[in-house]
């Protein structure tokens, strides 16, 4: 889930990646103890990769419950040709 964005104040003592996370299931977050924690972006840093991938919104969601219908059927008709090639 994403959250208000935050870095660790000791990023510059243990030398490790400087980015600003704001997703609250990202692990590299998630290792930055709460006491730790800096609120704000820092200008100086890049933003998160894994926090940017959690940001996108899952593509199944966007799909209508007939369009999801569709997909799935699509892969189970490529699964069963597959086994008839077998
Ligand atoms: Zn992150």
């Amino acid at each position: 889930m994403q959250t208000a964005p935050f870095y660790s104040r000791l990023a510059h003592h243990v030398g490790s990646v400087a980015v600003w996370h704001d997703n609250e299931a990202c692990p590299l977050g998630q290792q930055i103890a709460l006491v730790d924690r800096n609120s704000g972006q820092d200008h100086l840093r890049a933003h998160c990769k894994r926090c940017v991938q959690l940001n996108q919104p899952v593509m199944l969601f966007h799909l209508s419950q007939g369009a999801y219908s569709d997909v799935l059927a699509g892969v189970i008709e490529s699964m069963t040709a597959a086994r008839v090639v077998d």
